[in-house]
């Protein structure tokens, strides 16, 4: 740890002590020991006193005993030059400078006239120093600590650099749902003479009080004790901890209540020792001065001094270093966002702008960044808005969310971005459909009139993130591309990402796994779609493969990706599991009762609306046809892919048809049950480059390299005579096989 801090810190101590000695003696002189003390209106008595040792002070001579058992927590001054290893004498000067603070503070109420304003609110004139809150605003704002309202507070020591900073850190700190808790420095005198952040916004005509959540608590460093009292009323009041159980108290804060101190300006001794009593509780200090560090590990979750910062950066970097997680509960968008809208539809003639969907190139893509390349809540458009366009426009649009957190694995991406899709579609008045490279977004005519924008989809992401993924991200920013040049280039650092992600599965086979995953994350759409996700099948929007759904259990354990057993094998070639087929059963809300994974004719696996393709069989042809998302084309089946969509798909379980992955394709375990890839018999051309370079190595495997070009496309059969006759020339080794039906 730092020598500095520890010496500062303690030569306050000292100095606060010494000034608690000679008020007490003051107010014994003035008073006499039998004058009642009290915070009015409260009933803990001096709550860190109260709390830490289980003391009742009631009046001034018993004030005595808290005094000595500060006294007797101060160690000599150490050297700035000796090191030492542990913190704990910094600690205990800590809790000494709290003891010594709160007996300056209830002897303030003995002064006339009370420096102290007894309201809830700053009045508009006058005095505006608010002091320790009473039990009527403790109850009220106690409660939001705990019901998580308000995740924390900020205590807020010294002078901010200019009066627009002050305001800008209160606003920002606001915006977070945290408590703004301000005592002035002793040391430091800032700008036009202030000495605290609260004469500042006072100057800039900002309204104070608990009802904005920015307290001014006291002119005087020693009134940062109102913040820490606060804190230990709420351990006793909300977290039911006994007085004197200070153990228990300090781990209540340290858990449950996110605070931190936010050191402006000069930092002198007082203030360090202030910093020193915080730590204590597991508030760490962020300091804009350099006052070095105090670096993991120890009594706070992670840093207990970060310094220096600067002014602009200080809010973020406390939120990192305590840990915090930001909540936005109401997504700032012009329309309403909720599960409601989910499953709204938009139709052509109704929409404003539109993205994707095979007419303009556009994918989504997630990606994690160091957390300084990323800068919470940044929202950049980088081409056209909706308002630079005409109604009926369609872009191109690239959606790149980079996310930072000390949680983040690069794992969780794919888990992140798949979600996309919901929380994009919650918004009315927007459509989401499809993930990666080949989503498709439709923002209304409605929408556009309230004031949406492109830029709010990455406003919605930002929320959404925060409120699901907040136990593994801190930050995300969103950058949206709409220029097609941007589009097309992000689109291949996206393609080469999901490339490797694809890849990652690599030699896990489902029969050297115990356990699969499901996903249920379409049954907001499908109510009875259950995927059960193999190493060696992926689900069937081609998002998530087994390390996804893994990663998103571990994000999530109660969430969509459960883990399934597999259990004992009915039938290795269909893909056929009683475990699976036991899951399926309570995950589809019992309307389901067996899955044979590898099968298309029998129980095949149930199709949502978002598969990358979707495979049918073509009786005459004695064989399977598949075709993607992207074309838009005739098949020989004679269904679009978006007719065969609407027949089979919506949770549906429909032998001789089934939606699957692209990947799928190259599995081993592709329609197994079936003779695997030698019943394909037709695919769109597109989709065979796709898939060449890896369906070519297990044709070989097969004895049948060349069976690519046995397979008929579009250029050589549109109907399934046409398939036929292609399958006779080529000696395709389909004909050979058992009858499909
Ligand atoms: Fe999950 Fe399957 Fe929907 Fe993909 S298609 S999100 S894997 S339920
Ligand atoms: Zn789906």
């Amino acid at each position: 740890m730092s020598k500095l801090i520890a010496t500062r810190a303690i030569r306050g101590a000292h100095k606060l002590v010494a000034r608690a000695e000679k008020s007490l003696e003051e107010a014994l002189k003035n008073h006499g020991p039998d004058k009642k003390v009290e915070f009015p209106n409260t009933g803990y008595y001096l709550p860190i006193a109260y709390g830490m040792l289980g003391m009742a002070i009631k009046t001034v001579g018993e004030l005595k005993p808290l005094l000595k058992k500060a006294q007797s927590l101060l160690y000599p001054i150490p050297a700035e030059k000796i090191w030492v290893p542990y913190l704990g004498h910094t600690l205990d000067a800590g809790m000494a400078t709290l003891f010594a603070d709160e007996i300056i503070e209830v002897l303030k109420y003995l002064e006339d006239p009370i420096p102290y304003v007894l309201a809830e609110n700053c009045p508009d004139e006058g005095n505006f120093w608010l002091g320790a809150a009473d039990d009527v605003i403790m109850r009220k704002r106690g409660i939001e600590f705990v019901d998580g309202t308000a995740p924390g507070f900020a205590a807020c020591v010294g002078v901010c650099p200019s009066t627009e900073v002050a305001v800008k850190i209160a606003r920002e700190l606001q915006e977070k749902n945290l408590y703004v808790l301000m005592s002035a420095s002793n040391s430091a005198k800032g700008g036009n003479g202030k000495r605290g952040m609260a004469d500042q916004l006072k100057e800039a005509g900002v309204q104070m009080g608990w009802e904005t959540r920015l307290i001014p608590f006291g002119d005087d460093v020693t009134s940062t004790i109102h913040a820490l009292g606060f804190a230990t009323r709420a351990a006793l009041s909300f977290g039911g901890v006994k007085p004197g159980d200070y153990a228990k108290i300090l781990k209540y804060n340290k858990n449950r209540i996110f605070a931190f101190v936010l050191a402006f300006g000069e930092v002198g001794d007082e203030e360090h020792a202030q910093a020193a009593g915080a730590i204590n509780y597991g508030f760490p200090t962020v300091s804009e001065t350099d006052i070095g560090q105090i670096l993991p590990t120890g009594v706070c979750t992670y840093e207990h001094v970060v310094s220096p910062v600067k002014p602009e950066e200080m809010v973020q970097k406390a939120i990192e270093v305590r840990g915090l997680k930001v909540q936005v509960t109401k997504v700032p968008v012009p329309v309403s966002v909720g599960a409601a809208f989910e499953g709204e539809r938009i139709r052509g003639e109704d929409t404003y702008v539109e993205f994707g969907g095979n007419k303009t190139p556009s994918f989504e893509f997630v990606r994690t960044k160091d957390t300084k390349e990323v800068q919470d809540n940044k929202i950049e458009v980088i081409g056209p808005e909706s308002s630079d366009v005409k109604g009926g426009t369609k872009l191109p649009l690239g959606i790149v969310a980079e996310v930072a957190g000390r949680e983040m694995q690069e794992d969780f991406e794919p888990v992140l971005e798949r979600r996309a899709h919901n929380f994009l579609n919650e918004a009315q008045g927007v459509f989401h459909m499809g993930q990666r490279d080949i989503n498709w977004i439709r923002i209304s005519k409605e929408a556009k009139e309230k004031g949406f924008k492109i830029a709010h989809l990455g406003t919605i992401l930002h929320a959404k993130f925060h409120s699901e993924f907040g136990a593994i991200m801190d930050k995300v920013q969103v950058k949206i591309y709409t220029k097609e040049e941007d589009v097309l280039k992000m689109r291949e650092e996206a393609r080469a990402v999901y490339k490797k992600r694809d890849e990652r599965v690599g030699s896990l086979t489902d029969e050297n796994v115990d356990t699969f995953y499901s996903c249920t994350l379409c049954q907001s759409f499908a109510p009875t779609h259950v995927c059960v996700i193999s190493p060696e099948r992926t689900g069937l929007c081609g998002s998530y493969n087994w390390f996804t759904c893994k990663a998103s259990n571990q994000i999530n354990p109660r969430g969509p990706n459960q883990p399934v057993a597999k259990g004992d094998v009915i039938d290795a070639k269909k893909g056929e599991w009683k475990g699976v087929n036991d899951f399926l059963y309570e995950a589809s809300r019992k309307v389901l009762d067996r899955f044979c994974a590898y099968s298309i004719m029998e129980s095949p696996m149930t199709t949502c609306g978002c598969c990358e393709c979707i495979a049918a069989i073509l009786p005459a042809a004695n064989g399977v046809m598949t075709v993607n998302r992207e074309f838009s084309g005739m098949t020989p089946s004679g269904m679009k892919f978006s007719t065969l969509a609407g027949t089979c798909g919506g949770g549906q379980q429909m032998p001789g048809f089934v939606g699957h992955g692209k990947r799928y394709i190259i599995s081993k375990k592709f329609l197994l049950a079936e003779g695997g890839i030698k019943r394909l018999v037709w695919m769109p051309k597109s989709l065979k480059e796709d898939i060449k370079e890896d369906f070519n190595k297990i044709a070989e495997a097969q004895g049948v390299p060349n069976l690519l070009d046995m397979i008929a496309d579009e250029t050589v059969a549109a109907t399934e005579e046409e398939v036929v006759a292609h399958l006779q020339k080529m000696k395709h080794p389909a004909m050979e096989l058992a009858p499909l039906m």
